[in-house]
């Protein structure tokens, strides 16, 4: 043990006390210690929602690939495509820093084109509307919140119809 100066021992104290008993309470840890703590609580919680998650799509259990805190899906294209419809960053026209054209239709692809519109996924947009209005359990206009925004009741369920959607589509990769 190192003895005499003050981090070493304070690092032993933590090392001992803290692997089985949890933080001691007359012990302030450091910012750092504090970070590591947060960021350990995280990663459990992921892997306890990836745990969840492989057993409801009858997958085996996998090692979660990554650390990466994933707020919406534990597969990081869906939680990436649902942040950045969220936060508007997509690779769509007007979340996108040039014109983009929809292949089909000609004209701007926007969110609402893709999701609301475009002639070519209708087939896609009745599966997600008829499994989205189930989802809310009342007649509603589906538009952009209720899609992005949905009460956190029944928010898993409305984003595994929005992932289906984009995944039929084939715009998984391209938000
Ligand atoms: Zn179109």
């Amino acid at each position: 043990m190192d003895v005499g100066i003050p981090g070493n021992e304070h690092t032993d104290q933590l090392a001992r006390i803290g692997s089985h008993e949890g933080l001691p309470s007359d012990l302030k840890p450091s910012a750092r210690e504090l970070i590591a703590i947060i960021n350990q609580k995280g990663y459990n919680e992921q892997d306890h929602k990836w745990s969840i998650y492989c057993a409801d799509h009858n997958l085996p259990i996998l090692t979660n690939p990554s650390h990466k805190i994933n707020i919406y899906s534990p597969i990081k294209r869906e939680d990436r495509a649902y942040s950045r419809m969220r936060l508007r960053v997509t690779r769509l026209h007007g979340d996108y820093y040039k014109t983009v054209l929809c292949p089909q239709c000609n004209i701007h692809n926007t969110f609402e084109h893709l999701f609301f519109i475009c002639p070519k996924h209708a087939e896609q947009r009745l599966e997600l509307s008829a499994g989205v209005i189930a989802a809310y359990k009342n007649p509603l206009i589906i538009n952009r919140d209720s899609l992005l925004m949905p009460p956190s009741g029944i928010a898993p369920v409305v984003r595994l119809h929005v992932f289906k959607f984009l995944r039929d589509t084939g715009y998984l990769d391209k938000i």
